[in-house]
């Protein structure tokens, strides 16, 4: 455990992360700079959650104070130059995650990392140990950081990692690692993809063969990396029948270990839509087996579960047209995701900041399961340039006049999906901002129509 009383510290970055840092630190009777480049206005609130004894600096950082240690926050790259002048001299820098880690006191942890699905597993693996009665502690890029726990001895941590956040561990080890899958993501970061690789494949770095890894047997990249891993590998696919692993069969989902097999269930027993959906029940279920939670007690929690709002969460129908919000759908991977799990062509609403993804890889896609595409905010013009050949495209300002655009194009029993392919930081604080603006809109167009004694019934059947 670190010692770090009367030490020198800077925290970097002053979001959630950078917050709980600071709180923990203070704890541990650590000397405290933190720096954000917000000016201090923007930060009033954040302060207000700071220990007193914390020194803030605001506004653009050019050289850094001598310190005993630097912990940065996801959010800032760690090649920026007064972090490199940092590394010149020697002084550790770690992140959220390591700090949180070097606390602990053997507590065993499952980590979960992919470019997606790593929220909606991270949360239904803490509902089947929850069920199970195994106390889990779920944090990390779920909303509650890591250091913001209070973990007792009798916990299991269940976190949720990110690229950003695996670039700053040292000792990190997880005892079982979940990698869910790997697509482009985080180009406006990341020099080239081979970095964001890189970054996401030190899940694994300090495992050790006591330790185990969940593999998805589908993705050839998570396979390839594993394959340099010392944990002990557990399968599952939705593709292919496994020697060994958790895999479908006759629609049925099936373990096989040790020669034995056992039938779980039937896939009719899942709420949630989508093929994705059913790689990150294969993941949770795995881990829930190699923690010997009895199948009874599995199968009670997967038929409860729903999924989580903001990821294919139907929020509206106005005469049979439904509205499905996925605004959480940030990059082209969880695009192609969404648009596979309908049956029928939908109306496509996307757009917003760019994060340097190649989107003519949505041609395809949209050429087979869409009827028209609307785009708006600051990367309409790139993405229709993009595109132009697959399918009829439209371009508005405001995700207002998307939503509105789109019932107007509509006929009865379409769908209508926001599923961006951007960041939302163009015209919303957050993706949660954007989805429930979204929902908002489509309420507000459901009044509009209702007053005006029309709408409600001029979908043809
Ligand atoms: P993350 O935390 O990795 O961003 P989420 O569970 O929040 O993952 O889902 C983000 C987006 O990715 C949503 O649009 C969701 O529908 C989609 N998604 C979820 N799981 C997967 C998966 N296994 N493969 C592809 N897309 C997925």
């Amino acid at each position: 455990m670190l010692n770090l009383k009367d030490k020198d510290v800077i925290v970097l970055g002053l979001g959630k992360s950078g917050i709980a840092s600071c709180n923990l630190l203070t704890r541990l009777g650590a000397h405290i700079t933190a720096f954000d480049e917000k000016k201090k206005e923007e930060l009033k609130d954040v302060i207000k959650k700071l220990p007193k004894d914390v020194v803030v600096q605001y506004g653009n950082v050019l050289s850094l104070p001598p310190s005993d240690l630097i912990v940065v926050s996801p959010g800032i790259p760690s090649d920026i130059s007064y972090i490199k002048k940092a590394k010149d001299v020697n002084i550790p820098i770690i992140g959220e995650i390591e700090l949180g880690f070097q606390m602990l006191s053997h507590q065993p942890i499952i980590a979960i990392t992919g470019t997606n699905g790593k929220t909606t597993t991270t949360t239904l693996i803490g509902k089947l140990l929850e069920d199970a009665k195994l106390n889990p502690i779920v944090c990390g890029n779920i909303e509650i950081p890591f250091t913001s726990c209070n973990i007792s001895k009798e916990n299991i941590v269940v976190l949720e990692v990110s690229s950003f956040q695996l670039e700053t561990i040292i000792e990190f080890k997880p005892n079982i690692s979940v990698f869910l899958n790997f697509a482009p993501d985080h180009l406006d970061r990341y020099l080239n993809i081979e970095d964001y690789m890189k970054a996401k494949a030190r899940i694994f770095e300090n495992q050790t063969k006591d330790d185990i890894m969940v593999i998805n047997a589908d993705d050839p990249v998570v396979l390839n990396l594993s394959r340099r891993s010392r944990a002990k590998p557990y399968l599952f696919s939705t593709r292919q029948t496994l020697q060994e692993g958790l895999f479908i069969r006759n629609n049925w989902i099936v373990a096989r270990f040790s020669g034995r097999e056992e039938k779980i269930f039937p896939l009719s027993d899942i709420k949630l839509i989508g093929i994705h959906n059913i790689e990150n029940i294969l993941a949770s279920i795995l881990v829930a087996i190699i923690l010997r939670i009895e199948t009874s007690s599995i199968m009670d929690t997967i038929r409860n579960f729903k999924g989580l709002p903001h990821r294919i969460q139907e929020v509206g129908n106005i005469s049979g047209v439904r509205f499905i919000n996925d605004s959480k759908a940030t990059n082209i991977a969880s695009v192609i995701a969404a648009l596979s799990s309908f049956e029928r062509k939908v109306i496509l609403l996307a757009g917003g900041r760019d994060k340097g993804e190649d989107y003519t890889r949505l041609i395809p896609y949209l050429k087979e399961r869409v009827k028209k595409l609307i785009l708006f905010g600051e990367s309409a013009d790139l993405i229709g340039s993009m595109v132009r050949e697959a399918v009829e495209i439209y371009k508005v300002e405001s995700l207002k006049d998307a939503v509105d655009l789109s019932y107007a194009l509509a006929e009865f029993d379409d769908c209508i999906l926001l599923s961006p392919a951007c960041s939302s930081f163009d015209q919303f604080s957050s993706y949660k901002e954007r989805g429930e603006a979204f929902t908002k809109n489509v309420l507000a167009l459901k009044e509009r129509l209702v007053e005006n004694g029309r709408g409600i019934f001029t979908k043809k059947c």
